[in-house]
């Protein structure tokens, strides 16, 4: 027997891990520094790490309390319902819960160019298929309704990441709800906020609240440091909320996770720390580094590290895109950052933020590299 036809559908591919970096190149890990996944440096919130510690000799139990317990919790800083918040394993289990909610075979979702490669392959996962709008470097990858409606086709789903990966540009919350009421009652405007906690803009959650065509994930996995326990979150307009009833895995966050989370959302003085530490990198890299920058409102800053012709990084021909030249040539001098290639923006690299420490060794290694 055989699966289905897969052919459609392509390979997650994570930034690769320190372990895995280390011992290709036989270099001792803690020489590593990793900055291509976008994780919080600076660890999860230590209450979160003793919530964890605290609540191990449970585990043996079902996660029943912990998840009611979480939902509420959400629902009231966000100031909605509880069935409006969809808890998941992940953003990734979140965008999951709305294609199986929203998608009847054959429906189309319209995606970003560059983007985050999950949406386009959760919609393939359930039988949903994929169109794709352009944010194009020669506008600086502005986010507007009219870019987005430029392409748009009465799709099902239409995501919007604000602020975005790769780029760290947002959409004006007015072009947000200007999408909403330009696309058709039965199209849901799905705002991607996994970043929401680095960017002095507003939440499209009053757009849910208003709504019935607004929804927004959120992830414990960026700010909050906790990318190991898999745990983000849906907020949905009301109108059709229960639907994740229908639709989710049962115990599909686990005791643990939903503990840490809870704990992690007592512990402002972490957040802080972190978006602290986030602002001064983003304005190191705009200053420090040899490469064009876009202004960032993530915990990353998108750096153009050749010509688009897929130079090598030395000015001469060669046969890999300049970015990866880069990627490769700092990885051998322990600095991990994200080749965007497989955005399709094969000049640049992406640079997770880190401690002022890093920020100093990773500008030295990059600009070393780019100016060789
Ligand atoms: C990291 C990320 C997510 C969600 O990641 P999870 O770890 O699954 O919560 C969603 N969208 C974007 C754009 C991201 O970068």
């Amino acid at each position: 027997m055989e699966p289905r036809d897969l052919s459609d559908h392509s390979v997650y591919r994570a930034g690769r891990g320190i372990e895995e970096v280390a011992r290709d190149l036989g270099l001792d890990p803690d020489d590593l520094v990793k900055l291509s996944s976008n994780e919080n440096v600076l660890g999860p919130s230590p209450k979160a790490a003793a919530a964890i510690r605290e609540h191990a000799d449970a585990v043996h139990q079902y996660p029943k309390t912990s998840h009611t317990d979480l939902i509420e919790r959400l629902a009231d800083d966000w100031a909605v319902e509880p069935e409006q918040v969809w808890l998941a394993n992940g953003g990734d289990g979140v965008l999951d819960c709305l294609s199986r909610a929203l998608l009847r075979p054959g429906d189309r979702v319209l995606v970003p160019r560059p983007g985050f490669a999950y949406y386009a392959m959760s919609a393939r996962y359930h039988h949903g298929e994929v169109a794709t709008y352009r944010l194009p470097k020669a506008e600086d990858f502005a986010q507007t309704a009219d870019n987005v409606l430029d392409a748009y086709d009465g799709e099902r789903i239409v995501v919007v990441t604000s602020p975005h990966n790769p780029t760290g540009s947002t959409m004006p919350l007015s072009d947000v709800e200007r999408l909403a009421e330009a696309t058709d009652e039965e199209t849901l405007v799905l705002v991607d906020e996994a970043y929401g906690e680095f960017a002095d803009v507003e939440s499209a959650v009053g757009l849910v609240r208003e709504r019935d065509d607004v929804a927004v994930l959120r992830t414990f996995s960026k700010a909050y440091g906790l990318a190991g326990l898999r745990l983000g979150y849906g907020l949905v307009p009301e109108d059709w909320a229960d639907a994740y009833a229908r639709v989710h895995t049962p115990f599909d966050t686990g005791e643990l996770s939903c503990r840490a989370g809870l704990a992690a959302l007592d512990d402002d003085e972490h957040i802080d720390r972190t978006v602290e530490m986030v602002e001064q990198a983003r304005e190191y890299l705009y200053d420090n580094l040899d490469a064009r920058t876009w202004e960032s409102h993530g915990n990353f800053v998108l750096a153009e590290v050749g010509d688009s012709e897929g130079r090598s990084p030395s000015g001469g021909r060669s046969e890999t895109a300049s970015g990866e030249a880069v990627t490769d040539a700092a990885q051998r001098e322990g600095i991990i950052v994200r080749d965007c290639s497989s955005f399709g923006l094969p000049d640049c690299v992406r640079i997770t933020c880190g401690t002022a420490e890093q920020m100093e060794r990773a500008v030295d290694v990059l600009n070393e590299v780019i100016d060789a």
